[in-house]
């Protein structure tokens, strides 16, 4: 049972340093994971903005063809005019003409609603990709950073990593999941000690007879706040 004492609290150390180097890393590694979604979003928005604008474009194409045709129809209905024979003639010509004016003036708008169209999206593309610049290189920043922190603390890291699957190996598995389960759910910490006839975990105030049950050794759940709690001799008071 000592022995089992004496692995969780090496455990709990080699965590609790393998943890203070996370905590050098900072918010960085979330940072650049929520940078990166950004930057896809951004992109994929720009590339959908330029399929629509060419899209555009080929639609302006073929109202200006429409629009070509349409007016050499008129000005052949406009020569028929001077050649009518009689009033029946010229009044169905005259249909002709006002209907293809009507309908020149309806594809001349078209054209200038895609042109315009075009305009603002372009500006909306501009804006994006002056973020996706800048979201680029607040990211390389922010990887570099990483990297430098990553360089000085991997080998500390793999030796730390190394040391504590050395002892987790010694634990039997059934301890060693509760273990991970309370070190989950109570930031990190999940074997606890008794300082000032107090839990070092939650600092509650521990009854005498429960003091003593835990200086007799063995592993005891705290009341308070369910961490491992176990006597240290240098630690107990
Ligand atoms: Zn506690």
């Amino acid at each position: 049972m000592e022995q089992l004492v004496n692995n969780f609290v090496r455990l709990q150390e080699f965590d609790d340093k393998l943890n203070s180097l996370k905590l050098q890393k900072g918010d960085l590694p979330m940072l650049i994971e929520h940078l990166s979604e950004e930057l896809q979003e951004n992109q994929e928005k720009a590339n959908a903005q330029e399929a629509q604008i060419e899209k555009l474009q080929n639609d302006r194409k073929m109202f200006e063809k429409e629009l070509e045709a349409s007016k050499a129809q008129l000005a052949k209905y406009e020569d028929q005019l001077y050649k009518v024979q009689n009033n029946k003639e010229y009044d169905a010509i005259s249909l002709e003409i006002d209907t293809k004016k009507a309908e020149i003036e309806s594809l001349e708008a078209k054209v200038l609603q895609t042109i315009e169209e075009e305009e603002n999206i372009k500006q909306e593309i501009t804006s994006l990709k002056e973020s996706v610049e800048d979201i680029e290189n607040q990211l390389s920043e922010n990887k570099k950073e990483l990297e430098e922190i990553n360089l000085q603390t991997k080998e500390e890291e793999a030796v730390l990593n190394g040391k504590r699957a050395e002892i987790a190996e010694k634990i039997d598995q059934r301890y060693l999941s509760q273990y991970e389960r309370i070190r989950k759910a109570k930031s990190g910490q999940a074997i606890a000690t008794v300082n000032r006839n107090s839990c070092t975990g939650c600092y509650s105030m521990l009854p005498p007879q429960r003091i003593v049950e835990i200086r007799e050794g063995g592993i005891h759940s705290c009341e308070y706040c369910g961490r491992m709690l176990v006597w240290v001799e240098n630690n107990g008071a």
